[in-house]
């Protein structure tokens, strides 16, 4: 069995919509615990997502239910992904009675024409930007809000060995990735990302962007332009905690697979990340707890990527993301902590 909750007892099998209705009234029940019902959830998100259309407007009517919902945004958005225009009315008329984040979190996840204007319309009324950013949805000047990132997500698995020609090598020379190594902050590599193989990207002038590390454990960000070569130049680095240390890591190399999310993973806890080999995501909304960079030259909410934690080559502490504005050819790649 592919669920593993933590708490709250043994799983129930997630194999039929007669299943999903079961579960389904667990949460109207409210007769489990909120992370048992989070890790059926979570695998339902990563298994048959349209089972669970037939109860978006139940749960999104009544706000218990969605209260109950302990979802990572995530998964959220794979759930409650293309909801009617009712869901949309209903939840924009709790948010300008009384504002709050799970409201906000579940009209973001809807991700129709109706649900980004009614985002905009949020946040023009006075409704919370950040919680928005944070979840890598934009609010533009004028006109309705924009997705930041692409709803195709894959995992991404790591095979160690020596791979220098693979799609997505792990542990290149600091030369391949950056204009010049000496003058850089840059200080690791953990991941080249061939993007193509990424559905839904923007246009970007280069075939990989690159996830690396600088001289510090958690908690920075890295600005850079690519040249012809998709190589970094013109780096900036913003620490918020800087370390005189030379932090240590682990030079294996290898290559990373992207795999379609399904019954193969293990979902614990209300995510997959404990399946052995995962390492991160690609595609898929940024992991909504952090501030998502804007692009420095034109403002813009940077479009994310990947996320992957430093157990991909070992460096550091928490998570890596890269992101990318595809208009000014800019790259950014932050380090957070453990969510
Ligand atoms: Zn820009």
């Amino acid at each position: 069995m592919p669920i593993k909750p933590l708490r709250g007892g043994e799983p129930i099998p997630l194999d039929s919509p007669d299943d999903v209705a079961a579960l389904v009234g667990h949460l109207s029940r409210g007769d489990r615990e909120p992370a048992w019902l989070g890790t059926h959830f979570a695998y339902l998100a990563g298994t048959r997502p349209e089972w669970f259309q037939p109860h978006q407007e139940t749960v999104i009517a009544d706000p218990r239910l969605l209260a109950r919902l302990d979802l990572s945004f995530a998964d959220l958005r794979v759930l409650f992904d293309g909801a009617s225009d009712r869901c949309v009315e209903l939840l924009y008329r709790r948010l300008r009675d009384r504002w709050s984040f799970g409201e906000a979190w579940a009209l973001s996840a809807i991700g129709t024409d109706a649900a980004l204007v009614a985002i905009a319309d949020d946040v023009r009324q006075g409704g919370d930007r950040e919680v928005y950013e944070e979840s890598g949805i934009w609010i533009p000047p004028a006109g309705p809000a924009e997705y930041r990132f692409t709803p195709h997500r894959q995992v991404i698995t790591l095979e160690a060995g020596d791979f220098p020609a693979a799609d997505h090598p792990v542990g290149l020379p600091l030369d391949r990735v950056v204009r010049d190594p000496s003058t850089s902050p840059v200080s690791w590599h953990y991941l080249s990302l061939r993007l193509a193989d990424i559905p839904g990207l923007p246009a970007w002038p280069a075939t990989h962007a690159h996830l690396i590390g600088l001289n510090s454990w958690c908690m920075w960000t890295l600005f850079a332009e690519v040249d012809s070569d998709g190589r970094y130049e013109a780096e900036q680095a913003v620490f918020e905690d800087e370390t005189d240390d030379e932090i240590g890591g682990d030079p294996t190399t290898g290559r990373a697979v992207l795999r379609p999310y399904g019954p193969d993973l293990l979902y614990c806890n209300g995510h997959v990340d404990l399946t052995p080999g995962v390492v991160g995501t690609v595609g898929g909304p940024p992991l909504g707890i952090y501030p998502n960079p804007s692009c420095p030259s034109c403002k813009r909410l940077m479009f994310h990527t990947a996320t992957v934690s430093h157990h991909i080559r070992e460096y550091g502490d928490g998570w890596r993301s890269l992101y990318l504005c595809e208009d000014c050819h800019t790259v950014a790649v932050t380090a957070t902590g453990w969510n």
